[in-house]
Formats: C-alpha cells, structure tokens, sequence
C-alpha cells in the first residue's frame, strides 16, 4: 500500500485541489491519500462520497510555549478547535482514536514544531515533505532516529499535481491506525521535493493569509 500522508484540497484556505479530483487521481496513481486540511475536516463527505481509500484527518494549528505550530492528526472523526493549547489538543486527538503525526518538524519558516520535548509526545515524525528546504527534513530524521520514533513523508500536496510525489511504501492489508503504526517500522520512502518557485509562492502566500485566517 502506498500513502501520501499530507494533502490538502480546496477546504485549505490556500489549496485548490477539489476532492473529486483528487480521488481520481489517487484512484489512477494506486497512492491513497491522507486528507490534512488547514483547521476543517470539510473535504471528508465529498472523499467518502468518492469510495476511495483515504485517510481522514487534519492539520491543526496549536499553541505551544514558544508560539503557534502545525500538528497533524490521523483517523480523526472530530474537527478540533484552532489555536488550542498543544496539549489540550493531543487528549481531544488520543480519545478519538487518533495517530498525531508531526510535520515539517523543525521548519522553522512554515510553523513546524521545533521543540524536542513536545515532539517526544508525538507517535509519527514526518522526515520528508516535498516543501520543506532539506536541511530541515533531515534535522527531523535524525531526531526521529535518535528517539526512536516511527517515521513518514508527504507532499504536503496544495496543487494536483504535486499530490503523489512522495509516498511511504507499506506492508499493510487494511488502512487501521494499529496495523497502520506497525507498517511504518519498516516503511519505504520515496520524496521528491516541489518546484523551487512552487515552494516559494506557497511560503509568501501562507505567511501573507495565516494571520488572517
Ligand atoms: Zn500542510
């Protein structure tokens, strides 16, 4: 089984990618998506409406002590609240059943979180986002070797055709959390980073709208 761990659609303030699409595309590629929206699990009933394979989830924006950063959550069901306190955010992701995946840890230019200890709480570690300069890619494999944790990438997909570029390769029959976290012990990688001017149109728009939003 191949996933995309981090994709949004047009439910993202700054994504145009609408689901239909998207599930055909991922229907076309055999790569099942991981529906990671800005604050909004709004794309998920037109996904389900797609019959494909996918994996519901979103990505939050929370408060740490050291400002607001990006976290991700995995098989959720409920949208949860923006800017919440980091930790108030993992009890509601936990009791909903839900993988916390952290990503672009350590980029400090798009909101990844860069604290060790608040990443120690996290079970998923994105070592490779296909937006993120590779210096900081590689300062979030060394620490997720380091502390052992479970490793994953994604395109972190905002136009169509970047959805896909990356993927971890899993021995997995069914998409469920716990076989899920299992597979990711011996995932297989493949990364290819966007454009260049992708990646910086995308840096100067999100850091122009953020605030905002
Ligand atoms: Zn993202």
């Amino acid at each position: 089984m191949k996933i995309d761990f981090h994709v949004h659609t047009n439910h993202s303030f700054d994504s145009t990618i609408a689901p239909a699409d998207l599930a055909k595309k991922a229907k076309s590629l055999g790569i099942i998506p991981s529906i990671t929206d800005h604050y909004s699990m709004g794309a998920i009933p037109e996904m389900e409406k797609s019959k494909i394979d996918f994996i519901p989830g979103e990505e939050l924006r929370v408060s740490t002590p050291t400002g607001k950063a990006d976290l991700i959550g995995l098989f959720m069901n409920e949208e949860i609240p923006k800017d919440i306190d980091f930790y108030e955010a993992l009890d509601l992701l936990k009791s909903q059943g839900a993988i916390t995946y952290a990503p672009h840890a350590f980029d400090s230019l798009r909101s990844g979180l860069n604290d060790e200890e608040l990443l120690k709480e996290l079970q998923v570690i994105e070592v490779f986002n296909s937006h993120c300069f590779s210096r900081f890619d590689t300062q979030a494999e060394e620490f997720a070797k380091r502390e052992g944790k479970l490793m994953a990438a994604g395109s972190d997909a905002h136009f169509l055709f970047e959805f896909g570029t990356t993927y971890v390769e899993l021995e997995l029959d069914e998409l469920e959390p716990k076989k899920l976290l299992k597979a990711l012990k011996t995932g297989k990688i493949t990364g290819k980073r966007s454009p260049r001017i992708r990646r910086f149109v995308h840096r100067a728009a999100s850091s122009l709208l953020k605030p905002f939003i």
